[in-house]
């Protein structure tokens, strides 16, 4: 099998590292050099015109929105052979995915949304979690490059429903990220350090992986790594309430965690990482996480 990844960012360099230790594996990046380092660093063969991916029998892409994913696969669906399978594991709308998929039948190439969790780390591991919209046959056909990158691969329902389950998934993910960072600053401004405070959170029911990871690993070293931008977070936290409208569902926290992820990422800019809004929460409580 000969695959194809687009889109060589903090989650799709890795997920496409782990596809070249298996398959002969195509990369097209944006940003042609880092087509090339993938390819010098992980063995893939770094393609710099989008159409010599034509010869995959699947294509992988992981863009930032569905709207990217739309505009290279118009220029790319031309190029492909029918019963090719494009797997796509942005973090898109669910609608959005619905429009590919049908602009890519009409070549004869089977589509899937397939967006992704467990971060970089799972990325790098090869241990992602990979929810599907899609017939099950599609995905048969492409079972082995899904589990070179997945410990859990999950059909959840027709296109769009991979979508709509990672939407939610995230909007729980700010949900916790904010309330945790709230109450481990509340805690370090009544005098138990940040450390002391997450180890025993993460040993009891307040625990989520925000505090087990993120928090912790703020709370040891004060260090913002970039691991997920702040903006595509906020983004799938849109996503989410859009979901929660079309099924006309009125939430108050979704909605609140949607105006917050939505005015921290316009405050804090391009580039920011989503842990920096404990950076707002310390200069609104005039104290330190740690
Ligand atoms: P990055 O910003 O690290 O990477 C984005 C990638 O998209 C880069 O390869 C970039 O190319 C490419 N790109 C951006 N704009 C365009 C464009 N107009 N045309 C073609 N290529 C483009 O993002 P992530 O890898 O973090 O995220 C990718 C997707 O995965 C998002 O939907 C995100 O929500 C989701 N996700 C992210 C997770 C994380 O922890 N980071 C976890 C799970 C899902 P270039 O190098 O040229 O900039």
């Amino acid at each position: 099998m000969e695959v194809g990844y687009i889109g060589l960012g903090a989650m799709g360099g890795p997920m496409a590292a782990n596809l070249a230790r298996a398959f002969r594996t195509k990369v097209w990046n944006r940003t042609t050099e880092t087509a090339l380092e993938h390819a010098r660093q992980h063995g893939s063969e770094a393609v710099t015109d989008l159409a010599e991916l034509g010869s995959c029998d699947a294509i992988f892409s992981c863009l930032p929105t569905d709207a990217e994913v739309a505009e290279v696969a118009t220029r790319l669906a031309p190029e492909l052979a029918p019963g090719t399978v494009w797997v796509d594991h942005t973090s898109g709308r669910p609608q959005g995915s619905r429009e590919i998929a049908e602009r890519l039948a009409a070549g004869s190439i089977d589509y899937l949304d397939a967006p992704v969790s467990g971060g970089v780390k799972g990325a790098v591991a090869g241990t992602l979690t990979i929810m599907i919209g899609g017939d099950q046959s599609v995905v048969d056909r492409v079972r082995p490059p899904l589990d070179a990158m997945a410990d859990k691969v999950v059909v959840v329902g027709p296109i769009g429903a991979g979508m709509t389950v990672k939407a939610i998934n995230n909007a729980l993910s700010a949900v916790n990220l904010w309330a945790a960072a709230e109450g481990v600053v509340a805690l370090s401004k009544a005098g138990v350090p940040a450390s002391t405070a997450l180890s025993v959170i993460n040993a009891s029911s307040g625990s989520s992986k925000m505090t087990q990871n993120q928090l912790t690993n703020l709370a040891a070293t004060g260090a913002y790594p970039p691991l997920f931008a702040l903006d595509l977070l906020a983004k799938d936290v849109r996503i989410a309430n859009e979901v929660l409208d079309d099924v006309d569902l009125d939430s108050k926290l979704l909605t609140t965690i949607r105006q917050l992820t939505t005015d921290a990422s316009e405050e804090l800019g391009p580039g920011a990482d989503h842990v920096e809004i404990v950076k707002l929460i310390e200069a609104a409580a005039q104290a330190k996480l740690r």
